[in-house]
């Protein structure tokens, strides 16, 4: 794995960006930053996971390592809940005619923000 400097491709990609290490969003300048994974020669294919931000530049090697650790860790509990629930198969699931019919019933949501939504949940006035 490693990160290299390139400089921006066009004014276009002079925009909010998300960091491929910490996804967070930070505005791209014109020097990209870009990781990259595996090598071209070889068996292995070089992989573009994408822009890194200043902030995980600045926090260094330790720190982007530890960050795709998580990351990695956290897609396999993922993977494995997306396992399980497609193994469990569906056991009931509404035609869209019946959606449609509770779409006309229903004609808005419960409320008009979500804070009202939360308040009432807190409250335990919906389910
Ligand atoms: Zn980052």
């Amino acid at each position: 794995m490693r990160i290299t400097i390139h400089q921006t491709g066009s004014d276009a990609d002079l925009r909010e960006q998300r960091c491929c290490v910490c996804r967070q969003r930070f505005y791209l300048g014109p020097a990209s930053c870009l990781l990259f994974s595996g090598c071209d020669s070889g068996r292995g294919k070089e992989v573009l996971w994408g822009e890194v931000c200043p902030a995980c530049i600045e926090g260094g090697q330790d720190h982007i390592q530890g960050a795709l650790g998580r990351r990695a860790r956290r897609s396999r509990m993922i993977a494995e809940q997306e396992t399980e629930a497609a193994e469990e198969g569906i056991a009931d699931c509404p035609t869209l005619d019946e959606v449609l019919a509770a779409e006309s019933y229903y004609e808005r949501p419960m409320f008009r923000t979500g804070q009202e939504y939360e308040d009432a949940l807190s409250r335990g006035e919906v389910d």
